[in-house]
């Protein structure tokens, strides 16, 4: 008998959560459950920091952020770049997979997968991801195929996300819901016809209305929190949503084309957890004499909290800037002095206590030291305050060291440092893989299709 073709099935869910998957939703997904039995799974640590632009980067290239170039939304920092832009695919510095199989002939489909935008020339198919734009002709490649999602929506606008880029966490909740549904099934749709219809070596596909729906449900689905909403309408809000991803992922393995040739992985870039308060960061570094802003501008943030616009800054009285909503991206700015900064800043960060006195599990990462190789642009440290359950507000101008939300919004939860792998290939591993990187990922899928450049990646096959 002819062998059969060796092919990956890579599905990406935004922030699935190893907790509600392996424990406590597990009885009602029935097809993800199935393959955990069929197959191994385990907890997927997520990159530093653990933002989905930069995790998906190092999933999809089997490189560390400091390898790919990737560790914010922000494409450049700092006194020079007054005005930050966000980051782009063209920003990459790594090979991803798509190009890595391009070379050897074989085909990809890559769908929704964040940080693609603008999509590039593949073997195969590319739809961009929610930081798109718009349905411009640098979303789709080939640009024929635009055409092709156009008719399989019968005209309808095609949606990136749910909202414009953090939109979501102004919405009403009931909006909210029927705009994830709304977005997930056209995407579904479009990830469908692809994968019938179209030859490929892997297909790869994001879906992320669970992360939004994460952020602004967690409340009404955790009895532990803070703001939790007892018989809230929305408890199962998230239930639902998975349920809905797990049937609708069931359609795909019960498909001829998953055959034993097939290698099946289900991957999530982080997980989730409550968040009980943000620090105010860049109020705490600018207290301590490491950011400062103009004077003209000091009333402008004394009558309400803003978020930190860059031409306020006084670049000549600042040496330290934080950016990012969770974790804390920290820039030291002062070369000469970064080291004893660093030294200083990893000392007194963990010092701060939590909204009621209590001690937090905080870390701060010095990123030369956990990249492999750190770029000029990458931050200076990466701060989890009590592992991302207090997240940071980097607006200026708040009262006091804490606050619940920040000018663009207040959520439930954030991102937490674990989310999920299962994957399933015959003769493969079985059981509990325990602790997996992000930059395993892509070693397994070229090894699985017989791609030898592999082992010119640092992360070990889990095959
Ligand atoms: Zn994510």
């Amino acid at each position: 008998m002819k062998p059969k073709k060796q092919k990956v099935f890579l599905f990406g869910i935004d922030g699935f959560v190893p907790k509600l998957v392996f424990g406590r939703y597990r009885n009602q997904l029935p097809n993800f459950s199935c393959l955990i039995e069929e197959g191994s799974y385990g907890i997927l640590n997520s990159t530093v920091p653990p933002t989905s632009t930069v995790a998906w980067t190092s999933i999809n290239s089997g490189r560390d952020p400091g390898e790919t170039g990737i560790q914010s939304y922000m494409a450049k920092q700092g006194r020079h770049y007054r005005t930050p832009s966000l980051v782009t695919s063209t920003d990459i510095k790594t090979p991803l997979l798509w190009d890595m199989l391009s070379r050897k002939g074989k085909k990809t489909i890559a769908l929704n997968i964040p940080l693609t935008y603008p999509a590039k020339k593949i073997n195969g198919v590319m739809v961009t991801d929610f930081l798109t734009p718009s349905f411009d002709d640098k979303s789709v490649y080939p640009v024929s195929f635009k055409k092709k999602i156009q008719e399989l929506l019968f005209g309808k606008d095609y949606m990136f996300d749910v909202a414009g880029f953090l939109g979501y966490k102004k919405m009403n909740l009931d909006f909210l819901i029927s705009q994830s549904y709304k977005m997930t099934k056209q995407h579904f749709k479009i990830a469908r016809y692809l994968f019938e219809k179209m030859d490929w070596d892997l297909f790869d596909f994001v879906t992320i209305g669970t992360d939004r729906l994460h952020h602004m449900f967690w409340a009404h689905i955790d009895p532990t929190h803070e703001r939790y909403v007892k018989n809230s309408p929305y408890k199962n809000a998230v239930l639902d949503f998975y349920k809905y991803v797990d049937g609708e992922f069931g359609k795909f393995m019960k498909h001829s084309k998953m055959d034993s040739g097939t290698t099946v992985m289900v991957v999530s870039d982080h997980g989730m957890d409550h968040m009980i308060r943000r620090i105010n960061l860049n109020d705490w570094l600018r207290e301590k004499g490491f950011l400062a802003v103009k004077k003209e501008f000091a009333d402008f943030y004394a009558n309400g909290p803003k978020r930190l616009d860059y031409e306020t800054i006084d670049w000549d009285k600042t040496s330290v800037i934080a950016t990012e909503g969770y974790q804390a991206n920290v820039y030291i700015y002062d070369k000469k002095n970064r080291v004893k900064i660093l030294r200083r800043i990893s000392k007194e960060l963990p010092l701060i206590r939590g909204v009621k006195g209590e001690k937090l599990n905080t870390k701060v990462y010095d990123t030369s030291k956990i990249y492999r190789k750190k770029g000029d642009k990458a931050p200076d440290a990466v701060v989890y305050f009590d592992n991302l359950r207090y997240g940071t507000n980097n607006d200026i101008g708040n009262k006091g060291l804490y606050s619940e939300g920040t000018t663009v919004g207040t959520d439930d939860a954030g991102h937490a440092p674990e989310g999920v792998i299962i994957l399933k290939k015959e003769g493969g591993p079985l059981g509990n893989l325990g602790q997996v990187e992000t930059v395993q990922i892509a070693p397994t899928i070229l090894k699985a299709l017989g791609i030898k450049e592999y082992k010119k990646l640092s992360g070990k096959p889990l095959i």
